[in-house]
């Protein structure tokens, strides 16, 4: 009888084990960062979580056999403006799982979480966008939201207004440090900064803005003020007089030419104890609204080019004078050519530089294909075709920096960028052999290939390979969630 007791108990716990994983990735290669594990290993998800790494095949209710593929910690994509279900669709097949817009940000911060709740298949996520808290402090009322979305709110605005192009008083900083710190208490992921695009913000101003995130303990994220080491140095002076931690958004185009004395630069700084990262999109060409004031007059000494590399993003065109005019007068994104191969490739190999799309919002299948095809551009071109880096070190800088550099003051995310038990199930699983970026500028939204099974929240965006159309897994990363 007991033995029979016992044999029933055995039987039960084995179909309890059974049953017990939602879903199961069988006979991977398990790269993980983190530990630096690379080894074939067998993954157990169970209510979003990873609640097994075994030596041996693991049951489940669902299995997928991922033999010679690489199973990774889900990339987290620091600086993607496409935040909507179909960016967000396009960016899954690339390998994402969190994407967080973490410099234009969004103003005000409550209502954009609460919009993008059930739409969204990946994790998602904002700064406090100073752009738009300096827009409603000069524009009583007005509320942007997501800027690089809602733009044609500033567009209708007329040339040069007052939010980008006015100095801003006590009243109107005022305003803009309550609007920022209302954004902060609502569970922004920092304060978001695109100085380039609100020239008449002085130094000053940064510095008070500055001052927010170093008594909130939160970085700034910065696009700088102008392209090249000056601005750049003008950054880290700010934070070093204020005491913020600082992030430089794609260091590509911020640093343009000056990339080696930049990342010596930052090494510098962060050899010295400041809590300084950076980011790069593995492309030569930028992209942004041919309206906004990184245009303004003066803007080809700013950016060392002229007309001829600029492109007009819906039709792909190289702008002259006249038509540059018309279509900024018309509002609308532009292909910017204006970086070096060799500057690019120089950060995509510097130790420490994360990965990030800067992918923007595509319009009718037209934009840039940063936003499709960054990661797997990184892994199959940058890693296996040109060696620029090893893989592991590769995946480092899409999964557990960018978890990093967020984790400290947003704990959730010390369950992102990692396969460890206990971490959310946000996994890609791609062939190291084929993985690439196939999204070009005549054909910017083309899926990566090589990517079969991306699973967020322990729910599968794309499935063999597919894209599963009607999953909206994602959650939202918030300070406070
Ligand atoms: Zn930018």
């Amino acid at each position: 009888m007991k033995l029979f007791l016992l044999f029933a108990v055995c039987f039960q716990i084995s179909l309890c084990f059974a049953e017990e994983f939602d879903l199961v990735l069988n006979n991977g290669r398990v790269m993980d960062p983190a530990t630096n594990l690379d080894a074939v290993r067998h993954i157990g998800i169970r209510e979003g979580k990873i609640a097994a790494i075994s030596d041996t095949p693991l049951p489940g209710k669902k299995i997928l056999e991922v033999k010679g593929h690489v199973v990774a910690p889900g990339f987290i994509d620091l600086h993607a403006h496409g935040q909507t279900t179909g960016d967000m669709q396009i960016k899954a097949c690339d390998g994402v799982t969190t994407v967080l817009d973490l410099e234009a940000g969004v103003y005000p911060v409550a209502a954009w979480y609460r919009a993008m709740e059930d739409t969204a298949p990946l994790n998602y996520g904002a700064t406090v966008g100073h752009i738009a808290a300096r827009f409603a402090a000069f524009h009583p009322g007005m509320e942007i939201g997501h800027w690089a979305v809602n733009r044609a709110k500033i567009a209708g605005l007329g040339a040069e207004p007052d939010g980008a192009n006015k100095v801003a008083r006590d009243a109107e900083l005022k305003l803009m440090g309550d609007a920022i710190k209302r954004g902060l208490d609502e569970g922004a992921l920092g304060i978001g900064f695109g100085i380039n695009y609100t020239p008449a913000a002085a130094p000053g101003e940064i510095a008070a803005m500055f001052r927010i995130a170093a008594e909130r303990k939160v970085p700034a994220y910065v696009h700088t003020r102008a392209f090249g080491i000056a601005a750049i140095e003008e950054a880290i002076n700010a934070a070093k007089t204020t005491g913020a931690a600082l992030h430089i958004v794609h260091v590509g185009s911020s640093a343009i030419g000056d990339m080696r004395e930049v990342l010596k630069l930052i090494d510098a700084s962060k050899a010295a104890g400041m809590d300084i990262s950076t980011e790069v999109y593995p492309y030569t060409a930028a992209s942004t609204v041919l309206e906004s004031a990184m245009f303004n007059p003066g803007w080809q000494a700013n950016l060392k080019i002229d007309y001829g590399d600029l492109a007009w993003a819906a039709t792909g065109e190289r702008l002259t004078q006249e038509s540059f005019e018309r279509y900024r007068n018309e509002g609308g994104w532009v292909i910017i050519y204006m970086m070096k191969d060799e500057n690019v490739e120089m950060a995509i190999a510097h130790p420490g530089v994360m990965i990030a799309s800067d992918g923007v919002p595509f319009i009718d299948g037209k934009g840039h294909p940063r936003g499709a095809g960054t990661f797997a551009r990184v892994l199959g071109h940058y890693s296996r075709e040109k060696k620029l880096l090893p893989l592991m070190e590769a995946l480092a800088k899409m999964t557990i920096l960018p978890a990093q550099r967020l984790e400290g003051y947003v704990p959730m995310m010390k369950g992102k960028g990692r396969i460890a038990l206990g971490a959310d199930a946000d996994i890609t699983v791609f062939d190291p052999a084929t993985v690439i970026d196939r999204a070009t500028f005549e054909s910017p939204t083309t899926a990566s290939a090589g990517i079969p099974h991306v699973i967020v929240n322990g729910v599968p965006v794309v499935l063999d390979g597919k894209l599963v159309k009607e999953a909206r897994p994602g959650r939202a990363v918030r300070i406070n969630p």
